[in-house]
């Protein structure tokens, strides 16, 4: 997988407002927030997208939504919505999976 602007987070070459940081996953505030609260859980191992992921990957995934769990439970943030994009189609940008948690309004159903 080539580096992404993810990679140069993790590894602290560019800067993010840093949320959460543990010895597998980082979170850091979205630099384009579409919400008031917008916030990237990311994986410190450079897995492409979700479809990429492997059955070794599992712990990992998981550990990433409570990750979103625990940062939402800090925050006092009752409702919010995870969002993963997978693939350009579905809005995928930046490829180095993450999970978008975002809070602070009402969004619509279904997804736009
Ligand atoms: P996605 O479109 O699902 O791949 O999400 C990528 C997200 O990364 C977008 O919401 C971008 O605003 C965000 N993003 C891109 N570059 C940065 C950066 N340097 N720091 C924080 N967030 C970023």
């Amino acid at each position: 997988m080539s580096e992404t602007i993810f990679s140069k987070i993790i590894n602290k070459e560019i800067p993010a407002e840093i949320i959460y940081e543990d010895d597998l996953a980082l979170a850091f505030n979205d630099i384009s927030p579409q919400a008031p609260t917008h916030i990237l859980v990311v994986p410190k191992k450079p897995i492409s997208k979700l479809s990429d992921a492997s059955e070794e990957d599992q712990l990992l995934l998981g550990h990433l939504l409570l990750i979103a769990s625990k940062i939402t439970k800090e925050k006092n943030i009752e409702h919010y919505r995870l969002v993963i994009n997978n693939g350009s189609d579905a809005g995928q940008t930046v490829y180095h999976v993450h999970i978008h948690i975002l809070a602070g309004r009402n969004f619509g159903w279904p997804p736009g």
